[in-house]
């Protein structure tokens, strides 16, 4: 007995497959961006449309073709290959949305999956009780299953790629739609062609379930599917408006953080940062019109012994006066700066000789050594002064640090006089040369450390992860901090070898912790030159596999102004990076002025606020409403917020008050050597355990 096809139905079961793969992509990019509770309810959400729509798909096929007796469906099964499909479809979007999907999962997942969609298949069919049952060609039959397998493993792949991608979507989303969609329509037919009805078979079940009734349901399934789809898109859609609105608030939050980070808070003059910024604008001026600059660099003579003997109060006084002195001195085209506790800088245009600056550092000595009466005492002042002139001293990144060494030559003279730079004062280019030897010395004598600082949750006090931060034991200096050798060693280009070193050592360190059973992540910290090393991805990978560290369990702490430079190429790096299993983590996040639109797409799990940030939080309202914009914000993405440098119970209490309960910094614990660290983790499992 031969069956036919109604092709208008066919086309209609093409169609719902490719809807319901279509909606499936979309919900699983949302499951893959959620987290926790709304991550489990996307999973579930996304299983029951897609594995509605292959079931639907299942029954217009079925609906398509018809014998020459009437047919019916028989309830129990029918509702039997809708939970198959269910089950399957959960199955698949939780292996697609997992971190890291390797080879062997991918097949697997494809194995189970093509079982589940036969599963399905001939369940439903055999919804279809016939008085003879149908007898299956075994060729076609095994034919199906391959396909079955062969789809489900392709539509994993291709929905694990896409999820991480961020270009194009909508148009890759309804290729990769077609793809599925048509993978479990060819499926469906073959399995169909495998079946042969005998003829002078009637169908036992015709009166259960009339194909018009299962077509309405069907029907109706359909609509709710273009509907969830619709409502998937329109929520992405909210979320956009609603992150743009708070990168309003958060621009806002910023320029003031920014206003008050520009100005010293004593003398109101603008500090080191401005005068940097300042600096570039005029350098590059200078170099376009071929005009010079003169830097002065101003310290006061025996200023602490002023401090220490009167006290802060009228210490500050001075500071106040000395800072109104100067201003007064200078054109209104100049700069001045407080850059320290008693340094000033002034930033001169239009001196084209050292002559002339020379002239104006004289002034300012006289200013500064004029009477000065505080509470009826008189204060004796001087200062002494460097000068630098750009170009012949140095560009903009030397010439601070130049007029800084002319200011030095001028205490050593006896003070209360002024000396311009000159090359043989140089001998911090001799340092450095030494800095760079000891650096490679470091490397090959294996004299580099991690310390390691938890991440803890805060209501809990439960350790959820460590950061390591990398220490140099030098034999001759000591203990010291990657502040002064990391910026060294990127300017040397030893920067990479020693990223090589923190990964490895870290990936070591996470196999020791595993095999004692210890379920900790580790965060490594990437300079700028290090995340864009070509081949970063592939090392890193390759220490992951040579110590056997589990996926998730290895994190990398990017800057948020690293991952914003080049965003697209910043992208890719990190897409490569998590498909390996690394999960990735932005650093001081909210001084760097993010894209949000790129930042909403970054795969990237945690955000750190930047310590200063917390330091900021004092409890009044403007403080607390900067950091929790900057949290919201966080949130708002899907990310787990951390907060660093937390260093007071009340930082701690009022982070919480806002929701953020990640929290990391000396109030918990400094970053520790290992052993140090284990005795902090031993002693938390016992609280725990008590
Ligand atoms: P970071 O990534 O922002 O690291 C946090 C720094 O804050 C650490 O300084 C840590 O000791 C310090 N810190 C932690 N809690 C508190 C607190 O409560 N208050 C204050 N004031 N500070 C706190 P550290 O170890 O000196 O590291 C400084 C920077 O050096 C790091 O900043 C990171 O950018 C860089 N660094 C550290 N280790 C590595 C490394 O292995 N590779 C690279 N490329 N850079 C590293
Ligand atoms: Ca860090
Ligand atoms: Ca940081």
């Amino acid at each position: 007995m031969n069956g036919r096809y109604d092709l208008v139905l066919v086309l209609v079961s093409v169609a719902v497959a490719v809807l319901a793969s279509y909606s499936a992509l979309s919900l699983a990019a949302r499951v893959h961006r959620a987290s926790g509770q709304a991550r489990r309810a996307w999973l579930f959400g996304g299983a029951v449309v897609l594995g509605t729509g292959v079931w639907s798909m299942h029954f217009v096929g079925m609906l398509a073709f018809s014998l020459p007796v009437p047919l019916g469906y028989a309830l129990g099964e029918t509702l039997l290959s809708w939970v198959f499909a269910v089950g399957v479809s959960l199955l698949a979007l939780y292996l697609a949305c997992r971190p890291g999907l390797g080879w062997r999962a991918l097949l697997g997942g494809g194995l189970a999956m093509g079982a589940g969609i036969c599963l399905m298949h001939y369940t439903g069919m055999a919804a279809l009780h016939m008085s003879l049952p149908p007898s299956y060609d075994p060729r076609l039959f095994a034919a199906s299953v391959l396909v079955a397998v062969a789809a489900a493993t392709a539509a994993l792949w291709i929905v694990s790629r896409l999820i991480t991608s961020s270009r194009h979507v909508p148009l890759k989303r309804f290729g990769a739609a077609c793809v599925m969609g048509g993978a479990i329509v060819g499926m469906h037919y073959l399995g169909m062609a495998a079946a042969q009805f005998q003829a002078g078979s009637y169908c036992l079940s015709a009166s259960d379930l009339d194909p018009l009734r299962l077509g309405l349901v069907i029907a109706s399934l359909s609509a709710a599917m273009v509907i969830i789809a619709l409502i998937v898109a329109l929520v992405d859609a909210r979320a956009d408006s609603r992150m743009s609105r708070m990168a309003l608030k958060l621009q806002s939050a910023n320029e003031e953080l920014v206003r008050l980070a520009l100005h010293d808070p004593l003398t109101q003059l603008p500090n080191r940062l401005l005068l940097q910024e300042r600096m570039s604008i005029a350098f590059s001026l200078a170099r376009r019109e071929e005009r010079r600059i003169a830097l002065l660099f101003v310290d006061l003579d025996g200023f602490k012994l002023i401090n220490d003997t009167l006290g802060h109060e009228p210490g500050d006084e001075v500071l106040r006066e000395v800072a109104n002195r100067l201003r007064a001195t200078m054109r209104e085209s100049d700069l001045v700066a407080r850059v320290g506790g008693d340094e000033f800088v002034l930033l001169l245009h239009g001196h084209e000789h050292r002559d002339s600056a020379a002239q104006v550092a004289e002034r300012v000595i006289a200013e500064i050594e004029r009477p000065l009466l505080l509470d009826g005492q008189d204060i004796a002042l001087s200062a002494s002064v460097g000068i630098a002139v750009f170009p012949e001293d140095g560009d903009e990144h030397r010439l601070l640090a130049a007029a800084d060494l002319a200011m030095y030559e001028a205490k050593s003279a006896g003070r209360a006089t002024w000396r311009c730079y000159s090359k043989e004062m140089e001998r911090g280019a001799q340092d450095l040369i030494a800095l760079q030897r000891d650096l490679r010395r470091a490397l090959d004598r294996g004299e580099f450390v991690l310390h390691y600082q938890p991440k803890v949750r805060a209501s809990t006090g439960t350790i959820v992860g460590v950061e390591a931060l990398i220490r140099w034991q030098d034999p001759v200096r000591g203990m010291r901090m990657p502040g002064s050798f990391i910026p060294a060693a990127e300017r040397f280009g030893l920067i990479n070898a020693i990223a090589d070193w923190v990964i490895d050592a870290a990936c070591a360190q996470l196999a020791q912790w595993q095999q004692r059973g210890i379920d900790l992540r580790i965060a490594c910290n990437l300079s700028p030159q290090q995340f864009r090393q070509p081949g970063l991805c592939e090392k890193v990978v390759e220490a992951m596999q040579r110590h056997d560290v589990l996926p998730g369990r290895l994190e990398l702490e990017i800057t948020e102004s690293t991952a914003m430079e080049q965003p697209e190429q910043a992208q890719q790096i990190m897409a490569a990076l998590v498909r390996e299993g690394v999960s990735l983590s932005i650093d001081d996040f909210g001084t760097g002025y993010s894209c949000l639109a790129y930042l909403r797409d970054l795969p990237v799990r945690e955000l750190k606020i930047d310590r200063s940030f917390v330091a900021a939080m004092d409890g009044t309202p403007r403080a607390m409403a900067i950091v929790e914009a900057v949290v919201r914000l966080a949130q708002s993405l899907d990310m787990d917020v951390v907060a660093e440098g937390v260093e007071t119970a009340q930082q701690a209490i009022l982070l919480g008050q806002i929701g953020c309960d990640e929290q990391q910094g000396y109030l918990y614990a400094r970053p520790l050597p290992v052993s140090e660290l284990e005795v902090l983790l031993s002693d938390c499992t016992l609280r725990d355990a008590a």
